[in-house]
């Protein structure tokens, strides 16, 4: 996504450990436009599929998951990473090694949000070792619900989590793709 690559150039800014930082717009500060068309292009890209909910994880996936779950007029949910104390109910759980936090988060999610019946499109921010996505497939699994794909805002492309994905199978649509951070710079997978 074009749109998506240039403001990644603009702001973007890459910090050690390969990690890039794009709290002006996605990560902490969010940009409501860009999120929008973000959300329009997974609805776009899913469009045949019969989706019936979005799943992600919290707090970054929320923005680009909602403007989704809004496009596809399809609820959203997203797996907590503390259990509130509102969660009286049987969940789901998955343990998630955060890339750029270093710990595991066990991530839940409320059994009655998520059924066999569903046709699931997970969302997330970043693609770096696909942990947070394992997480999610994992807790559609105990769910029993189908997976149709997973869309992420950034991927990594050098790192090993989207080919993992791809080899199980599971259906990734990244609409930036990052090739490497050589010399503090932002290069794109060429298509
Ligand atoms: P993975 O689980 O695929 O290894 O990493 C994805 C998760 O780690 C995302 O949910 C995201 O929150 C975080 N993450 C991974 N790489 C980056 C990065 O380069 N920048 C930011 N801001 N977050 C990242």
């Amino acid at each position: 996504m074009k749109l998506l690559e240039e403001r990644i150039k603009e702001d973007g800014l890459v910090l050690p450990g390969n990690v890039l930082k794009v709290n002006s717009f996605l990560n902490h500060q969010i940009d409501p436009e860009l999120m929008n068309t973000v959300g329009q292009e997974f609805a776009h890209l899913f469009r045949d599929n019969n989706i019936t909910r979005i799943l992600t994880v919290e707090s970054s996936g929320i923005a680009p998951a909602i403007m989704t779950g809004l496009a596809l007029h399809v609820p959203v949910l997203f797996a907590r990473k503390t259990k509130s104390s509102t969660m009286n109910n049987s969940l789901y759980t998955a343990d998630v090694y955060s890339y750029t936090k270093k710990v595991t988060n066990k991530i839940s999610v409320d059994q009655k949000f998520l059924l066999p019946t569903d046709n699931v499109l997970i969302i997330d921010d970043f693609l770096a070792n696909g942990q947070a996505v394992s997480g999610l497939l994992e807790i559609c699994r105990q769910a029993q619900a189908h997976v149709e794909g997973a869309g992420i805002v950034i991927e990594k492309a050098f790192q090993t989590g989207g080919a993992m994905l791809r080899e199980q199978g599971v259906r990734v649509e990244s609409l930036a793709r990052i090739a490497s951070f050589e010399d503090d710079t932002v290069h794109f997978v060429k298509e």
